[in-house]
């Protein structure tokens, strides 16, 4: 069978996404590849669709069992004999599997990185042929990525003690140089193809939020649709816990996962969130990893965490399938310090030099410092985060909270020269301010702490003395996120940059885009945009047989698929494997009811039209 028809029989797609096609030729021609995609572009299909036209077993390395039992559970629905092994198998089952894989049943086997090199699984590797290792999660092997897991190293290991060199391909999200290059070389990747996928997602809205209480504007923002499937990031298990409690005692469905809990807990919290039981998951940047639920349709940052590449990924767990989602982050300051808190105070990575932490740490605090002008940006986020992972992008996106806002542009060159001056003369003093204490000299405020410096002489003092402090705090925000102002140590202390002269002598103009009050900005929204009774009917066939083959109803199809089916309302099995995301294996368990339950729909329809 050629890919083409692979695609379409097993996986239900009938073309390729741009980058799938390079990839799968360059693993079908023998060339080792690097995939370098955002999260839900669509990776696993890369290897999968290869791994079912090669002879032999395909390894797939992955860093978590979650992510192994899902996308097993996920290839078996689509009728692919897949396996995994890890640590929660217990040894009847890891029997069964390996059995399986002596006799060559199983296509495509995930694998535990610290399984790799045991006894047993090598044993297995030289008996059975192994045409492709694919590396899932790739950049877990570099030190400088965020990720860094030592058994990753092993890898390369392992594919030098198999019988015959098998293709190698490797697949991350991450793309910093330095990373790619650290998986070229400590993987042993040769003759590469190398693609990266643009790191767009389209459907995704991106907005950032200062809320004055950052509760009350998450109920609002719950409020607008309730049934929506939601992941809330906290940074912090005690914020998890008091989040997760207000919300159901508020009447939402809402449970969490942390590192805190037992084992057994967080599997059932998980599953009632996979299985729909709860549509709201509270957590901690522990989960998700490896839960490809295709549903979610909005993620809210309850905290601003840690970095680009953290927020991204978390963010774009939204709108899998496709469909319209919101990412929201709330930010304050406190977030910036809380950040700084945790990477003063993570555990170290005891395989590391002492100069290797060293280094680590000043890329983390460089990481968080360019989170925190995400967060303070006033021009489109879209092109923010794309321009951070090295993509193009236009101007405006027309899809995210300031390309939507109702900003009026105004020229603060002269207060932004009046804020940097003053940061100067401090700083001639020996004297460095935080943003409150600035905003403080400006206003002349007279105040303890500002007593103690005497600053009554500072020709500074004061001279903002008519703006509002909280405006005074925006035009900062907005200098810090445009590059003119950094923070810098413990305790943010305000310092001018290499371009802050060229604003001061009046050489550049500061055009600050001030948000006109009350504006009412709202994401687009495709939930609504097929036939909302039809799409609420084939939902609940969708658990109903979810229920019964046990399994989460988004393994059975997407909501991109039912909705692909209110849109062509097919009523034959061929016009059934017209929709996106039906395969063959699935059009026949499952278009039968499918069908009905859409030919009924006609019928009725048809009765309440005649009746009038
Ligand atoms: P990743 O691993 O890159 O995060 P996945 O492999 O889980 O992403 O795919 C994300 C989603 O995109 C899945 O719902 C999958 O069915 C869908 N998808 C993948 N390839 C295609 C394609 N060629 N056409 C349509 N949908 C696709
Ligand atoms: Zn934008």
């Amino acid at each position: 069978m050629n890919k083409t028809r692979i695609l379409k029989e097993y996986f239900g797609h009938s073309a390729f996404r741009g980058g799938q096609e390079e990839l799968v030729d360059g693993i079908l021609s023998g060339h080792d590849v690097l995939g370098v995609m955002p999260t839900g572009a669509g990776k696993s299909v890369c290897y999968q669709v290869p791994a079912l036209m090669l002879d032999g077993m395909t390894i797939v390395v992955s860093p978590l069992i979650s992510l192994m039992k899902d996308q097993v559970s996920a290839l078996r629905q689509s009728g692919i004999n897949a396996g995994y092994i890890n640590s929660s198998l217990d040894a009847g089952q890891s029997r069964a599997v390996y059995r399986a894989a002596y006799s060559g049943e199983i296509k495509i086997l995930y694998a535990a990185p610290e399984r790799l090199l045991t006894d047993g699984f090598l044993n297995l590797c030289t008996q059975v042929k192994i045409p492709l290792v694919t590396v899932d999660e790739a950049h877990c092997i570099s030190q400088w990525g965020q990720d860094f897991r030592p058994s990753y190293l092993r890898i390369a290991e392992f594919i030098k003690t198999l019988p015959e060199r098998p293709v190698t391909a490797a697949f991350t999200a991450t793309a910093t140089e330095q990373v790619r290059n650290d998986i070229k070389e400590l993987l042993g990747l040769k003759k590469t193809i190398e693609i990266t996928k643009g790191f767009d997602r389209k459907n995704l809205y991106f907005s950032v939020q200062k809320p004055k209480s950052k509760y009350d504007s998450l109920v609002e923002l719950l409020d607008k649709t309730p049934d929506r499937c939601t992941i809330i990031y906290c940074l912090t298990r005690k914020t998890v816990e008091d989040v997760c409690r207000k919300l159901n005692i508020n009447g939402f469905k809402a449970t969490r996962y942390h590192a805190g809990l037992s084992d057994a807990e967080r599997r059932k919290n998980q599953d009632d969130f996979i299985f729909d039981r709860k549509n709201i998951m509270v957590a901690t940047n522990a989960f998700g990893m490896g839960i490809d639920k295709s549903n979610v349709g909005l993620v809210v940052h309850y905290n601003m965490p840690k970095n680009m590449e953290s927020y991204y990924q978390e963010a774009g767990r939204a709108g899998r399938d496709g469909s319209d989602a919101e990412c929201v982050l709330f930010y304050s300051g406190q977030d910036v310090r809380t950040n700084r808190f945790l990477i003063d105070n993570t555990d170290d990575n005891p395989e590391l030099t002492r100069e290797q932490r060293r280094e680590i740490r000043r890329l983390d605090i460089e990481r968080l410092d360019k989170m925190t002008g995400y967060c303070l940006y006033t021009r489109c986020f879209r092109r923010y985060i794309l321009g951070y992972f090295g993509d193009m992008a236009p101007e405006n996106c027309g899809n995210c909270s300031n390309c939507l806002a109702d900003f009026e542009t105004v020229d603060m060159t002269v207060e932004a020269q009046k804020i940097l001056s003053c940061v100067y003369r401090l700083k001639q003093r020996g004297i460095g301010f935080g943003k409150n204490s600035l905003i403080d000299v400006l206003r002349g405020s007279q105040n303890a702490k500002l007593a103690k410096y005497d600053l009554s002489d500072l020709s500074t003092y004061g001279i903002m003395s008519d703006d509002s402090a909280e405006n005074i705090g925006d035009i900062i925000d907005s200098l810090i996120g445009r590059g003119y102002l950094k923070q810098t140590g413990e305790y943010m202390i305000l310092d001018t940059t290499e371009t802050s002269p060229a604003l001061v002598r009046g050489k550049i103009k500061f055009m600050f885009k001030k948000r006109k009050p009350k504006a009412e900005v709202r994401a687009r929204s495709n939930v609504y945009d097929v036939d909302y009774t039809l799409f609420s009917q084939l939902k609940a066939l969708r658990s109903e047989i979810a229920k019964r083959e046990r399994t989460a109803a988004y393994i059975i199809f997407s909501d991109a698929a039912l909705r692909d089916m209110c849109r062509k309302m097919p009523t034959t099995i061929e016009e059934f494997l017209e929709v996106a995301g039906v395969g063959k294996l699935k059009a026949k368990k499952y278009g039968t009811e499918f069908t009905e339950c859409i030919r009924d729909y006609i019928k009725l329809y048809i009765i309440i039209l005649r009746s009038f």
